[in-house]
């Protein structure tokens, strides 16, 4: 059964190949395979399972959706389903937060918010140039993979990728440099030799760099400089969005107000495809039809995405996560200081990561704790960083048990560094 993959799918595919099981069912943080297996999910679709698999309350609402033939596709037209969507993430996340956006429903992934982004930015500036971080992870259509820092998938773009410049992220020089310095000397210099750019575009926890975290203040800095040279200021909170850092906006801690933004992966709450880009107002400068596309805003995503929402209509889901944060990052520091002493732990609300400087040993835990019913990916240049990613409603218990399969999962990464050079000599 394998083999109808082996055989016939692209060589392209990726997760199947850490993770190879046939899976059937999920629900809530587990997922379920062919042989009846159960393994904890502790990536949710890198980061699409914000509410876990399957909620009940999104679940129903779709169901009835369907079962009154709802409809399913109408290009952009007006639809019953995307006014009330509309409507709820104004009222309940917008409007509570002071923020004024206007709505841009692009293609349904995450990296077709980021093209329309970026578009957009250029035309309302004339400029060309775009301004990224270094490890920065935006997207793989030619637009976005010119603002990630990826060599090997820059690479495959197969033309060059242009019109942006790379600047280090926060941290990138290592602690007590302040990478914002360069940046801002380069912004103000006529001789720096980068052109002005259009926008900046960035995450404030790059995800798949590595759980590389922005302080609150360089991002307040950020905004500050950006503001300065009227350049407009980007956030793509595809991944880190939607709750993951606790409060719904990753950038709400800091207290800025990007000029775009950019939200997928859980935006439905379900795993259905959504896209958005939200736009100042003022900036909203398209003309009818100048971006368009087949699938822009899914009705069945906007019905899933507005139940999903009542997790945003009181503030106790922010405070559960802030809790669980507090007891990942304490058992993680635990886990490391007994038996890793070195490698670095990292994260905000519920997206964590331990980067090892022995860069194979993250795969190794990743497979220990998979053989152990745990699912858990690795992120970072040379995938050096095991990286958490469980859902926001995941139980206590499910977490902590979570938390004991990686700390055993570490163990045998760390017994077969022990044990390899003595097998090598026997053989
Ligand atoms: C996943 C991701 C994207 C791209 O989304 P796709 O749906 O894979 O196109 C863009 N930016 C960030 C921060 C992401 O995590």
């Amino acid at each position: 059964m394998m083999n109808t993959f082996e055989q016939y799918e692209s060589e392209v595919r990726g997760y199947c190949r850490s993770f190879p099981a046939m899976f059937t069912s999920a629900k809530g943080a587990w997922m379920i395979d062919a042989e009846g297996r159960r393994y904890l999910d502790f990536f949710c679709g890198a980061g699409v399972l914000n509410y876990g698999h399957n909620p009940d309350k999104i679940k129903q609402a779709l169901l009835a959706y369907l079962m009154r033939d709802g409809i399913t596709h109408s290009l952009d037209m007006y639809t019953e389903a995307k006014q009330a969507f509309i409507a709820r993430f104004n009222d309940v996340i917008l409007q509570p937060r002071g923020l004024r956006y206007k709505f841009q429903f692009p293609g349904p992934t995450g990296t077709n918010a980021v093209e329309a982004a970026l578009k957009l930015a250029r035309k309302v500036t004339g400029r060309e140039q775009v301004v990224g971080f270094t490890n920065a992870f935006h997207g793989m259509t030619l637009g976005a993979l010119a603002v990630t820092g990826n060599g090997f998938k820059r690479a495959g773009a197969g033309v060059p990728l242009g019109h942006t410049a790379s600047v280090p992220f926060d941290g990138y020089l290592g602690e007590g440099t302040d990478t914002l310095d360069y940046f801002e000397a380069l912004l103000k210099d006529e001789g720096s030799g980068m052109d002005k750019p259009a926008a900046v575009i960035v995450e404030t926890v790059q995800a798949e760099g590595g759980v590389n975290v922005a302080s609150v203040e360089w991002l307040q800095r950020l905004r500050r400089i950006t503001e300065e040279h009227g350049v407009l200021l980007i956030v793509d909170d595809i991944q880190v969005g939607c709750g993951r850092t606790g409060a719904f906006f990753s950038f709400e801690e800091a207290g800025i107000v990007p000029d775009i933004v950019t939200l997928s992966k859980s935006l439905s709450g379900y795993g259905l495809p959504l896209a958005l880009v939200l736009i100042k107002p003022e900036l909203d400068q398209w003309a009818p039809g100048e971006h368009n596309g087949t699938f822009r805003g899914h009705n069945p995503a906007f019905v899933t995405a507005t139940a999903a929402l009542r997790f945003w209509q009181d503030g106790l889901l922010a405070e559960d996560v802030a809790r669980k944060a507090g007891l990942v990052e304490k058992r993680l520091t635990d886990i490391v200081a007994k038996h890793a002493p070195g490698a670095r732990v990292r994260g905000r609300g519920l997206i964590w990561g331990i980067e090892f400087d022995d860069t194979q040993l993250a795969a190794r835990i990743s497979q220990a704790c998979f053989k152990r019913g745990l699912i858990i990916e690795t992120a970072g240049i040379d995938d050096q960083v095991l990286k958490l990613l469980p859902s926001l409603t995941i139980a206590e218990e499910e977490l902590r048990h979570g938390l004991d399969v990686i700390e055993a999962g570490l163990r045998e990464a760390l017994s077969v560094d022990n044990v390899s050079p003595a097998i090598e000599a026997a053989a």
